[in-house]
């Protein structure tokens, strides 16, 4: 008698110290997607923003318009998404950007487009202005769809900050030459 109390006091116990650990294990799931997302979406477009720029070298890539200096005017220089940045896994790829003016981002000159008011024409140029690779391998990306909260800002920001620097020192090097 005493030995299958004893028994079943064992399987008891064994029982809750799994469930325990299925609670733990859940918790820690938690704290790390949560820690995923801390980084702001914000904070983590206006490094892919300073990517492409420093990429372009504050150009626009369409035109060739110098990224107004000073003060800031009316008029500004836009990274803008190639494919929406409502795709998640192209939404902070710095490949998926393109420096624009604001008159071929969103306001085109008298007769002339911008990508947002003729996005065919835009499209027209994207094809004939951008590599072969890296329009093959954005496609390829955009079709892969990422969930919202399943994109790993750590890491992203991580890549991002290590190509802005990347760039940063390219351009320290160009101009002490
Ligand atoms: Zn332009």
């Amino acid at each position: 008698m005493m030995v299958k109390l004893a028994e079943k006091d064992n399987a008891k116990e064994r029982r809750r110290a799994q469930a325990a650990k299925l609670v733990e294990r859940k918790r820690k799931r938690l704290a790390a997607e949560r820690a995923k997302r801390e980084i702001s979406d914000k904070a983590l477009l206006a490094l892919w923003r300073e990517v492409v720029a420093l990429r372009a070298g504050d150009r626009c890539e369409v035109c060739g318009a110098e990224r107004p200096q000073g003060k800031n005017g009316c008029i500004h220089h836009h990274a803008h998404h190639i494919y929406s940045r409502r795709i998640y896994s192209l939404r902070y790829e710095p490949l998926n950007g393109l420096y624009l003016c604001a008159s071929c981002h969103d306001f085109p000159r008298v007769g002339g487009w911008s990508a947002h008011t003729h996005p065919i024409l835009f499209s027209e140029w994207v094809k004939k202005n951008i590599a072969k690779k890296r329009l093959a391998m954005l496609r390829e990306k955009s079709l892969k769809t990422v969930k919202r909260n399943h994109v790993d800002r750590r890491a992203i920001r991580e890549e991002l900050l290590a190509a802005i620097e990347k760039k940063k020192k390219k351009k320290r090097e160009k101009n002490a030459e």
